[in-house]
């Protein structure tokens, strides 16, 4: 016992020599000496972090911000965070600061480069090299080994996506110190064989807003379970959705993907924190077969080397499996992936800011959940798996300092890795570029078209502006294109697979075939493009589709047109989303919406056309929104109703902004005008005087309607929501002296009131529980679907049993393809089957892309229902219609509703006559 304890303490000391000869430089003891206190336990930090060199006139993040990085209850704001990376540009010839946009709230957006003293110097020069590699066109293996020789991959990491998660942006400033300053030979390495570049935080407003919440809240904060919520917004819309916005309809990561494009790092790391103590991520089952092989090695060859080191440096906790998989293309690192690159990405245990705090493993909550959840992900942290050799402790004392450690250590391994593998790196991403244009010259499907002449451009050049975006190429047909599959005409648009971004294409415009339905899937299961657009977009077997001529589109824009002459202009529904537009856009015109087709002289006019005096300004007008017109000698003799845009609010709850977001930026997206409000509105009453419409987008989940009505649960003390001089982020897009309690049951009854005095209360997705439960539609029930339903975002036929009814005004076919939006299962009796507009036949034929087990439990059930309640109607929507800006073709039901609210008919007397599809006892 003795001899070997004493050999274990040479040991100690001969590694800690060995750290020390690794660095020559002095060192800063007081970093050593707070780092050593703040980190909990000894195994909770490596000899790479574990000290700070000292460089000579290059600051270091405490000299600018006047404290370590993961010091107790310090984080910084982005401003701060500039400053030091600015700072540390001026001060060194290895940094440099490059401009990459501003936010929806004008706040820069800025990536930090680091690399040796030339590289950066000659950083453009890189920049070519990978963008050469990337797009390998007309270079063979020698060119291409030529260029790989010269080369250095960017390894780009990204931090502060999601704004609780509040250490990666603090870790970084570190990072990047070290990685300017210490001259230890991984650190010469890394900086002569690697380019690091570092999103400084990815989402800046949102990281602002919840420092100032932190700062407000959450620093007395003690226990793990202490009751405050998170601040009501991150970003202008959403939250975690910045991680889900597969069309990039967000400002601020539309800026990430195009400087992505322009550099094009072969290697993207983004930094989360939900799991303990570091989850990183393996690619594993469901992938989708369409990305490279080679990415699927890549994958655990970063994540195994890395848990070998941490391993090796006793760190408890490191595991790289059953969590995240590689189905969905949506996350946003997986702009590398979906370029040819490689997405790598972490999860660390945070606190939700920075102060250290008493967990337990063992008990549910945050990243606590002692067993797997029923997607098999999470749970288990303390115990043993194949993929985590060393579980993390029951309970600890956890600090942002051990935080910091974990992922700082993680990435140096990655970088080391990196460093040693670089030409291996660079190789695979010139064969993945090249394999991705070969894939598409030699294997099925060889390219997709989309048939000019479709009753609505605009939700074509919506699919092919966002393939532009993700920069891929499509073309417009010069000629009549003579395929196998089929003839379309000149100008049809044409995506070849022969490129190197074609697989992406496929990814998004395929049908989704899941690879086996005994796995979950950590996001949707589905996303095709062309069916949630409710657009034409054929998939091409004929290999003929390569040689098709075409001009290049930069941005495809529709131009509208009004065809002939006369006073009364008629505006077609063809399911134009920018029809609402139209209306709000011209407010004062007074428009009229005719209610069944009607053909005047050559023009079919189909119901729902809008007919409104002639003028230069409307046709201006409809010609910008890509909408269609004829002008006439006089009104049609058809039946018609006046449109008054009704004064529509949406409510929101303070806990759950999201899925309100998302409906937000569509209607912003379209012109249509509202008030946000929130409880505090709802129970000052007097709602039929100030509202027409009152719409409640998705939310509560499946937990049902009670969420909604009580939203965050009072603790006692009021929780504020407001600008103060100190808090400049708090109080935008809405305030509240106390965010708890929700609209109660006083909000009920005026919601109540609202509609008998004749308002239009529109429910969404989840929310659809609400009017049910609490009774506002007494005949109308929701159910919830079994234990064995797994519906993570399929898309399904839904069927149309009302077709003359205004909301479907632009709607043609009998069925159409609808995201699945998990809502309630709603249940009406036979006697009220009249109410029911739109249902789902429930069959396995009716499921379209993506995963569904249980169809059969939706069979029958209402996805729209009308319910005339008092003297006005609750319209409850079981499906979602404006899902995270992807189901772009059933936001045309949400637009009607909104211009025909006045003009909603009775409901029919009798059935519909095709309601049968297993209506049953529903
Ligand atoms: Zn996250």
């Amino acid at each position: 016992m003795k001899v070997s304890r004493a050999v274990a303490a040479s040991l100690m000391a001969l590694g800690a020599a060995i750290a020390l000869a690794q660095s020559t430089q002095p060192q800063d003891e007081e970093f050593a000496r707070l780092v050593k206190e703040w980190t909990t336990r000894p195994e909770f930090t490596s000899p790479l972090v574990d000290h700070l060199p000292k460089a000579a006139g290059v600051p270091s993040p405490k000299d600018v911000l006047g404290y370590y990085v993961g010091a107790p209850k310090k984080l910084t704001y982005t401003a701060d965070i500039y400053r030091y990376y600015r700072a540390l540009a001026a001060a060194s010839k290895r940094v440099r600061v490059l401009p990459a946009g501003r936010t929806d709230e004008g706040r820069e957006q800025i990536v930090v480069a680091i690399g040796d003293e030339d590289t950066i110097r000659d950083l453009d020069t890189y920049k070519g090299y990978l963008a050469r590699l990337a797009d390998p066109r007309g270079l063979d293996d020698d060119g291409a080994h030529r260029v790989i020789a010269q080369a250095k991959p960017i390894y780009f990491l990204m931090g502060g996506l999601h704004s609780s998660e509040t250490g990666p942006p603090e870790m970084l400033m570190e990072l990047a110190y070290r990685l300017a300053v210490d001259s230890s030979p991984l650190f010469e390495q890394i900086r002569r064989n690697v380019i690091v570049m570092i999103i400084a935080t990815a989402e800046p407003d949102g990281r602002d807003r919840y420092v100032d919440w932190y700062y407000r809240y959450k620093t007395t904060q003690e226990a793990e379970n202490d009751g405050i919520p998170g601040p009501p917004y991150w970003g202008k819309y959403i939250y975690h959705d910045n991680n889900r916005d597969i069309n990039f309809s967000q400002v601020t990561m539309r800026n990430w993907l195009k400087f992505y494009l322009e550099w094009h790092p072969p290697i993207m790391h983004d930094l989360h924190e939900s799991q303990p103590l570091l989850y990183t991520f393996s690619g594993q089952a469901p992938q989708n077969p369409t990305l490279d092989p080679i990415l699927y090695a890549e994958l655990p060859w970063f994540s195994n080397f890395e848990m070998s080191k941490m391993l090796g440096y006793g760190m408890p906790g490191v595991w790289d499996h059953a969590y995240v998989d590689m189905w969905s293309p949506g996350y946003l690192g997986f702009m590398s992936s979906n370029h040819n690159g490689m997405l790598r990405m972490y999860e660390t245990f945070g606190n939700g800011g920075a102060n250290t705090i008493k967990r337990n493993l063992d008990r549910g909550g945050e990243g606590g959940a002692a067993a797997p959840d029923a997607a098999g992900r999470g749970g288990g942290m303390t115990a043993r798996e194949w993929y985590r050799p060393v579980p993390a402790p029951h309970q600890l004392l956890w600090s942002m300092r051990n935080n910091t450690n974990y992922m700082e250590t993680g990435v140096l391994s990655a970088l080391e890795l990196t460093s040693n593998f670089s030409k291996t790196v660079l190789e695979n991403f010139y064969k993945k570029s090249r394999n991705s244009i070969e894939s598409g010259r030699n294997e099925a499907p060889f390219g997709y078209v989309l048939p000019a002449g479709q009753r609505d451009m605009t939700r074509v050049a919506f699919i092919v502006n966002i393939l532009r975006l993700q920069g891929i190429e499509v073309g417009r047909a010069t000629a009549a294109v003579k395929l196998k599959d089929g003839t379309f005409p000149a100008g049809s648009l044409v995506v070849k697979r022969d490129q190197p971004y074609g697989r992406l294409a496929k990814i998004l415009l395929e049908t989704q075939k899941y690879p086996d339905a005994s796995l979950r899937t950590y996001d949707d299961a589905a996303w095709t493009m062309g069916l949630m657009s409710h657009a034409d977009v054929r998939e091409i077997g004929d290999k003929a589709i390569l040689d098709v001529p075409v001009t290049p589109v930069n941005t495809l824009q529709i131009a509208g047109e009004v065809k002939g002459d006369g006073p009364v202009t008629a505006i077609l529904e063809n399911g134009a989303n920018s029809l609402v537009t139209l209306v709000y856009r011209l407010k004062d015109v007074k428009f009229e919406a005719i209610e069944q087709p009607v053909t005047v002289g050559d023009a079919d006019l189909p119901s729902g056309s809008l007919l409104a005096p002639s003028s230069a300004r409307l046709k201006s007008e409809i010609e910008k929104l890509g909408l269609r017109a004829v002008a006439l000698a006089a009104q049609p003799d058809v039946a018609r109703h006046a449109v008054a845009l009704p004064r529509l609010a949406v409510f929101s709850n303070w806990s759950g902004t999201q899925d309100v977001g998302w409906v937000r930026y569509a209607l912003d997206h379209f012109e249509v005008n509202y008030d946000l409000i929130y409880k505090e509105r709802i129970r000052q009453g007097g709602l039929k005087a100030s509202y027409d419409v009152i719409l409640i987008p998705s939310q509560g989940g499946r937990g049902g309607a009670k969420s909604l009505v009580f939203d965050i649960e009072p603790k006692g003390k009021p929780i504020a929501y407001d600008k103060t001089p100190q808090f400049k982020s708090l109080g935008i897009y809405g305030e509240s002296p106390d965010i708890t309690g929700g609209m109660g049951l006083p909000g009920v009854l005026e919601l109540d009131k609202f509609v008998q005095q004749g308002g239009v209360l529109v429910t969404l997705g989840a929310a659809s529980y609400f009017p049910p439960e609490f009774g506002l539609t007494r005949t109308v029930d929701a159910a919830r679907p079994s234990s064995q339903f797994y519906a993570p975002g399929p898309i399904v036929e839904a069927e149309i049993l009302r077709p003359s009814h205004p909301i479907f005004y632009g709607y043609t076919d009998k069925t159409i393809p609808i995201r699945y939006a998990g809502g309630p299962l709603l249940r009406v009796p036979q006697d009220d089957r009249r109410l029911v507009l739109m249902q789902y036949p429930g069959t396995e034929k009716s499921v379209l892309s993506g995963l569904f087990k249980g169809v059969a439990e939706i069979r029958g059930h209402p996805a729209i229902v009308d319910v005339p309640t008092g003297q006005g109607r609750v319209l409850l929507f079981a499906t979602n219609p404006a899902y995270r800006w992807q189901n772009l073709g059933e936001f045309g039901m949400l637009a009607n509703t909104i211009l025909h609210w006045s003009s909603l008919p009775k409901p029919e007397a009798a059935a519909p006559a095709h309601q049968a599809t297993g209506a049953g006892e529903q």
